[in-house]
């Protein structure tokens, strides 16, 4: 059935063409008549035509970039062919619900989810949809692929593919790796081989990151469990409507009165970023006792507050948004003419993703200003330093996890039990968040890296040489 139905053949076949037309999918499940394409890149369309085709691919999109109907037009296409199944591991399980509720709102009935904030009917429900085969589309979380009653349910249906969704979880480069991700690829693995299949299950996985090191992280995952080679997909194409401008003023007045002057000179709709949820307050205020319609918006502020702000912007009742980084996830506002970053960034990949809210319509032209002092940046510094570990505290560490591990093969301590154990300072009161921070982010590489060099190291070297090692590494 597969290979009759599911398997494009040759151009001009009248078959391939209404089933498997990439354009005639869209049309009948979204009603739209085109992709959306990235600087005149068919990044949308490409990538589900490879799905189409059974490839497996790593698609890098920009937040909110239609993501969902790259894989739902493929998915519903399967479902329809072969009665086929496609499994959206997602680690957001909120957000699941929203997706399946999204699609019912467009007519389309096909796609479940099962996760831990079901009640147990509604899981009951879902599970019935998925066994007698009229769900098409299963969005569950990575846990969930522990469960014995899924494992279950998926061996009855034919898989089509597998797509994974904030896919730089994989990689321990990422800010958000997951241990849970790591065992998505024996699963697959495992449901193969119970089902006897003679093929791989093709796998799309996404993400928003476009870093080198995650990219190769996610391919090499890929390739070590399951031999497969995922076909890259992502828009290189420059943002060539924005320009870029760095300025330096020497207090923050001056600062204030650049910001004023900019958003003077220019008037449309624009986005000023903050690093601090209590200056986006301050400054939306200030700037509305000086005359200009602004309104703030921050992760911490309460859900109506922010919708209700964030729908002021978006309708135009309101030209100035003061936002930390929370703001724009999802956002599709597309005439924003300048984005104002009054505060600097966390790092470079948020402020390409932020300045990147400008100009989404590639028809204006979109300003991207940085306002900065001096202070602004030792106050990053500051931050930084305080989250620094130096050579001695490593030692310590180190000799803590010798003594901890002497008698022992495995031990489960946290770090900040470690931390004490090597003497760490407890009065120190940043303590708690250098080991959050830094030592944290350290011992996840150590699970690697530290993994991988004391298997070599621990039987044969000396304790100064792992060392040596690992601070090279
Ligand atoms: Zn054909």
């Amino acid at each position: 059935m597969d290979e009759l139905r599911n398997r494009p053949c040759l151009a001009g076949c009248s078959y391939c063409e209404q089933a498997l037309d990439a354009h005639r999918g869209l049309k009948l499940f979204f009603g739209f008549d085109s992709y959306r394409s990235y600087g005149g890149e068919p990044l949308q369309e490409n990538a589900v035509k490879a799905a189409i085709a059974n490839k497996s691919l790593l698609a890098i999109f920009p937040t909110g970039g239609g993501k969902s109907i790259t894989f739902q037009v493929p998915a519903l296409m399967s479902g329809e062919n072969v009665k086929g199944l496609t499994v959206v591991i997602s680690p957001l399980q909120s957000l699941m619900k929203d997706q399946v509720d999204n699609l019912e709102k467009a007519g389309i009935t096909e796609a479940v989810t099962i996760n831990g904030l079901l009640d147990p009917i509604e899981r009951a429900k879902s599970f019935e949809r998925v066994e007698d085969g009229s769900a098409s589309i299963l969005y569950i979380s990575p846990e969930s692929l522990r469960s014995r009653s899924i494992e279950h349910i998926l061996l009855g249906r034919k898989i089509v593919r597998f797509v994974i969704d904030e896919a730089h979880c994989f990689s321990a480069w990422g800010q958000d790796f997951r241990v849970d991700y790591l065992y998505i690829g024996d699963f697959i693995k495992a449901i193969r081989e119970k089902k006897n299949l003679a093929e791989d299950i093709p796998v799309s996985c996404f993400t928003a990151t476009a870093k080198q090191k995650v990219i190769e992280d996610i391919q090499a995952y890929f390739k070590d469990k399951l031999s497969i080679d995922l076909e890259v997909f992502s828009s290189n194409a420059t943002r060539t409507n924005l320009t870029y401008k760095v300025i330096q003023k020497t207090n923050q007045e001056e600062k204030y009165n650049t910001l004023r002057n900019l958003i003077e000179q220019k008037v449309c709709p624009t986005i000023v970023y903050v690093s601090r949820t209590r200056r986006a307050y301050e400054l939306a205020e200030r700037l509305t006792k000086d005359g200009y319609l602004a309104k703030p918006y921050h992760g911490k502020m309460d859900k109506k507050e922010k919708s209700e702000n964030q729908d002021a912007f978006i309708d135009g009742e309101v030209a100035i948004m003061v936002a930390t980084s929370a703001f724009g996830m999802g956002v599709d506002k597309k005439d924003v003419g300048m984005v104002i970053h009054y505060e600097i960034s966390d790092s470079l990949e948020n402020y390409i993703q932020e300045a990147g809210r400008a100009g989404r319509d590639e028809q204006i032209t979109a300003d991207c200003y940085i306002l900065y002092c001096e202070d602004d940046l030792d106050k990053h510094f500051a931050l930084l330093n305080q989250t620094k570990i130096n050579i001695k505290e490593i030692q310590q560490i180190w000799k803590a996890i010798k003594d901890i591990t002497r008698f022992r093969m495995t031990v489960s301590q946290s770090a900040l039990e470690i931390a004490k154990k090597a003497g760490w300072d407890e009065s120190i009161g940043e303590i708690e968040m250098r080991v959050k921070l830094q030592f944290l982010r350290w011992k996840s590489r150590v699970i690697f890296d530290g993994a991988r060099i004391c298997q070599g190291f621990l039987r044969t070297a000396s304790f100064a040489e792992m060392h040596r090692k690992l601070l090279k590494e």
